[in-house]
């Protein structure tokens, strides 16, 4: 699936295997997507793009420590796109 930016430009995978925190609206983390980081060759903006379904969730148990893991290797992305 390609994604187009704004600016017209088709985006490029620049990262795969990345896990996106959902956050719930108290702010605590409620459930980990599996995604791929897509930028814009030409102005830089990136998007990430989400799996069909989420692959952590905050009910399982190792939820924390996974949360943790992805942090430590730097495949966690934590600010909302
Ligand atoms: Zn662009």
């Amino acid at each position: 699936m390609k994604v187009a930016c704004n600016c017209g430009i088709e985006m490029k995978n620049a990262r795969t295997g990345m896990v996106w925190l959902e956050l719930k609206e108290d702010g605590t983390p409620y459930q980990g997507w599996s995604c791929d980081k897509m930028e814009c060759p030409d102005c830089g903006n990136v998007v990430y793009r989400l799996a069909n379904s989420p692959m952590l969730h905050c009910a399982e148990k190792g939820f924390d420590a996974n949360l943790h893991a992805a942090r430590e290797v730097g495949i966690l992305v934590e600010d909302v796109p």
